[in-house]
């Protein structure tokens, strides 16, 4: 059942015409982006950075530097310690209602693309096809040497760390290795980058899930979806650095609101096709 969050927000009516209304720029649109941040995966599990449980009130985001990582063996130290503690160990998580609706949006063929900042895998876990996601920050399954580039399953890292490997090495040349997600400072995958930002400005509705879109260039993805005219919509708890861009902002958990945003296009759908 459709919940509104907070005092503060809408009220169930209010709420229930935004889902309508989101539902009927789906149906009507044949490229939907979806874009998500770490709020799309906190109800599987996974705690955001700025939110009220959020990674940052644990952890010092000035750690998570490429220069610091290079630099620092105790910053190693601590990020490994961190993937180990299983703060952001992703392979028991599993994807929540919202990234099964965005599925679904692939399969009633809406779907043009999931740009996420998220290094957590789940929307391929839900069935979303590979070559749909566009992960701009990387992803924690794998770690990577940065002498030879090869390629560990994290898991396999968690294992050497559990039996008290603090700072892993390759086991191939010695290089250091470093979990396959993008620090702050570190350029972005180029490919992945220049495909979302070419599918922004070519969609007709971007919807951006759990993000406060703060965090650059990432954010730039809506922005340009909604210079290049499209309807963007935004579901967060609580504000977003976009939301002045918002052809609609709904208050509520992404959990909620997208499965009946989804819902909606499938009935407009079937009611269209009778
Ligand atoms: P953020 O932490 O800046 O913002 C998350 C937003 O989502 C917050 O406004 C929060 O209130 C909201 N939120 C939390 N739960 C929600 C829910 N159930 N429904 C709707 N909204 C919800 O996250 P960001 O904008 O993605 O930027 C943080 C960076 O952190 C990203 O670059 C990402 O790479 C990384 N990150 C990823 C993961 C992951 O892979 N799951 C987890 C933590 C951080």
């Amino acid at each position: 059942m459709l919940k509104a969050y907070c005092s503060e927000n809408p009220t169930m009516t209010d709420l229930t015409h935004q889902v309508e209304e989101v539902a009927n720029l789906i149906a009507d649109a044949e490229r939907v982006l979806i874009f998500t941040g770490a709020g799309v995966s906190t109800e599987s599990g996974i705690p955001d950075f700025r939110g009220t449980d959020g990674i940052w009130q644990k952890y010092n985001p000035e750690d998570f530097t490429i220069q610091k990582f290079l630099s620092d063996k105790q910053v190693r130290k601590r990020q490994w310690q961190m993937l180990s503690s299983g703060d952001l160990s992703m392979s028991k998580v599993k994807p929540n209602p919202a990234h099964y609706a965005i599925t679904d949006l692939e399969n009633i063929g809406k779907l043009y693309g999931v740009v996420t900042q998220n290094v957590d895998g789940l929307h391929q876990k839900a069935g979303v096809s590979e070559e749909k996601v566009f992960q701009l920050h990387g992803d924690l399954s794998h770690a990577v040497c940065l002498e030879c580039g090869h390629r560990y399953p994290m898991d396999m890292v968690a294992e050497w760390l559990n039996q008290g490997m603090e700072d892993p090495a390759c086991h191939l040349c010695m290089g250091m290795l470093k979990p396959d997600a993008v620090l702050f400072g570190e350029q972005l995958p180029i490919k992945v980058l220049m495909e979302s930002e070419r599918r922004s400005r070519k969609c007709d509705v971007c919807m951006v899930l759990g993000s406060t879109l703060s965090v650059y260039p990432a954010c730039f993805i809506p922005q340009y979806a909604a210079q290049a005219g499209a309807k963007l919509i935004i579901i967060n708890i609580g504000p977003t650095e976009l939301d002045h861009l918002a052809h609609i902002r709904i208050e509520g958990k992404a959990g909620d609101v997208t499965p009946a945003i989804i819902r909606g296009v499938r009935t407009r759908l079937e009611v269209k096709h009778d």
